[in-house]
């Protein structure tokens, strides 16, 4: 028997497993192995459905999937668009081609790389007080779905620190100041390309001043008093529950 190959292919951001790729002539990238199977992405063309509407996004991939198999649909997804949105030279504007042995798009003519790309992305849970007093800062987001209430998040700048991140984008987007910055964790977001890195920070001055291009509403809450919170797929959900169950 051949070896056991699985191909995720990446129709638009979603994907469908298949034993082999519907088309040959379809872009593919090693992804890795996983259970003893070599695992590749399928660069889908846009306006081509294999799946015929069984294609799933990743928001709905995950709880259907294992959660070692969504990491790797989500690296399936984020190697596929990088591939798509670097098929040209970003210098000189040449048809880039895959460059042998290491993960990068090479310009044949002036032999730029470009690399998939991950754009670091902290998100933080911010506390006060002590004990079963303690309380949380959670903020609903101008951009979220519905009337849910999370941690705050903002991409890192260039030049900038990740704890210099999490006291900048804290006081823009709520206007009080931090201490205390402490790593966390962190999860692969690729929607499309985001790393999340997860931080706890200690109130240190100021009242909560929402801004409005950013932030709806944000109060304090106890872990007794939580309003309605992110589903499990996220990382502001993990720092939640382990704030709620005081292992932060
Ligand atoms: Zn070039």
């Amino acid at each position: 028997m051949p070896p056991a190959r699985r191909y995720i292919h990446v129709i638009g951001s979603a994907v469908w497993v298949h034993h082999e790729p519907v088309d040959e002539g379809w872009g593919t990238h090693f992804l890795g192995v996983l259970d003893g199977e070599a695992v590749w992405g399928v660069d889908v063309p846009f306006g081509t459905d294999p799946a015929d509407g069984a294609a799933a996004d990743l928001y709905s991939y995950f709880g259907r999937a294992s959660e070692t198999e969504w990491l790797v649909a989500g690296r399936a997804v984020q190697i596929i668009e990088w591939a798509r949105t670097h098929r040209f030279c970003g210098r000189c504007a040449t048809p880039t081609e895959l460059a042998p042995g290491e993960r990068a798009m090479r310009c044949p003519k002036c032999k730029l790389l470009a690399f998939p790309r991950l754009a670091p992305a902290m998100i933080t849970l911010v506390t006060r007080g002590e004990g079963d007093e303690q309380e949380a800062l959670l903020a609903q987001g101008v951009q979220f779905r519905g009337p849910m209430y999370s941690c705050l998040a903002g991409f890192v700048e260039p030049g900038e620190s990740l704890e210099g991140a999490v006291v900048r984008e804290v006081r823009e987007e709520v206007g009080i100041d931090v201490k205390n910055v402490r790593y966390w964790g962190s999860q692969p977001w690729p929607f499309p390309h985001s790393l999340m890195l997860g931080f706890h920070a200690e109130w240190a001055a100021g009242e909560i001043q929402c801004d409005p291009t950013e932030i709806l509403d944000a109060n304090w809450y106890r872990r007794d008093a939580l309003p309605s919170i992110p589903p499990g797929i996220s990382i502001a959900r993990k720092l939640i529950d382990a704030w709620v169950d005081a292992a932060v």
